[in-house]
């Protein structure tokens, strides 16, 4: 889908995973829309003035980090060991560059931290207690550990452990948030953050950070952001191979992004993406029960979506 009469264009999406109605009562299905328009229209507004396309995938992420109905920023899952441990990017399209972090612990929008990592140092990923280090030192909100912790998250880590898996965050609270953007001067970009998955190994590095696995930008190509069970997008490469795709074989980009998906779904993997080309069509395509999303339809209008 593409507006018809922008000439920019954005969509995002706030994780993949076992989203099925009854889960929800209507007031959260209100509250999870509510927060998704909030976040688009943020974009949409930066674009239509006139606003680079980095700036709007990251003042969208930031509304989702803000809300603890992700799992991104306030509102984290937790690894094993009770931690909360934060992974971003951001990807210019551009520079084909990305700026990333991983295993944040204090920063209040780990999406700042890797834009200042893609700005400002001589480095594609910072992790740890030293990005930690390197995002205060660049001047960016810390929170205490309290901030990011919620009850809810907690009891899902004591369930994940009870079953002993590592699981998307699959239940009535879900997911990474992400964006991509294309801004009036043909600029694409797009920008993820995640908490992770509940229980998992201490110090993992997630998709969410790393350029060609659950994020890419290249201009005249197109923005990817991934959500899902990232270890396998990292195996599989799937931001990149879907950019491939469709710089060394000219397969459209839907078709593209349905064959990576196929791809995640044999691996083992599940989850979804949102993606967008240089004209400005968007695809937000996924292979798990829902993912929450939100786009701009042929008028121009936000449209959210949760369920299949
Ligand atoms: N991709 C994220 C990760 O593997 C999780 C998610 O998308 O929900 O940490």
């Amino acid at each position: 889908v593409r507006p018809k009469n922008k000439s920019y264009n954005i969509a995002l999406h706030g994780g993949a995973g076992a989203l099925r109605p009854h889960k929800y009562t209507s007031k959260q299905i209100q509250q999870y829309e509510g927060c998704l328009r909030t976040a688009l229209s943020k974009g949409d507004e930066i674009l239509s003035k006139g606003g680079s396309a980095i700036e709007a995938v990251i003042e969208t992420v930031v509304i989702m980090e803000d809300s603890p109905l992700f799992n991104a920023g306030r509102g984290s899952v937790f690894s094993s060991d009770e931690t909360i441990e934060m992974d971003a990017s951001v990807s210019c399209g551009k520079r084909v560059q990305t700026g990333g972090v991983t295993n944040l612990t204090r920063v209040k929008n780990p999406v700042w931290g890797a834009f200042h990592v893609l700005e400002n140092s001589k480095h594609a990923l910072l992790s740890g207690l030293a990005a930690d280090h390197y995002c205060r030192e660049a001047g960016l909100e810390h929170e205490s550990i309290q901030y990011f912790k919620t009850e809810h998250r907690l009891k899902q880590l004591k369930e994940a452990q009870e079953k002993n898996i590592v699981q998307l965050d699959h239940g009535d609270k879900v997911g990474t948030v992400g964006a991509v953007a294309l801004d009036k001067t043909g600029n694409l970009a797009s920008a993820t953050s995640t908490g992770g998955m509940t229980n998992r190994y201490p110090g993992r590095v997630s998709d969410t950070s790393i350029q060609g696995a659950g994020t890419y930008a290249e201009n005249e190509l197109v923005a990817i952001s991934g959500t899902g069970t990232g270890d396998f997008f990292i195996q599989n490469v799937l931001a990149f191979d879907m950019a491939a795709m469709m710089k060394y074989a000219d397969i459209p980009m839907d078709e593209a992004a349905q064959r990576v998906l196929e791809k995640l779904e044999e691996a083992g993997g599940s989850g979804g993406l949102v993606a967008i080309d240089k004209y400005g069509n968007v695809t937000l395509p996924y292979n798990t029960h829902g993912m929450f999303r939100a786009w701009l339809n042929e008028d121009g209008e936000i449209q959210t979506g949760i369920f299949k």
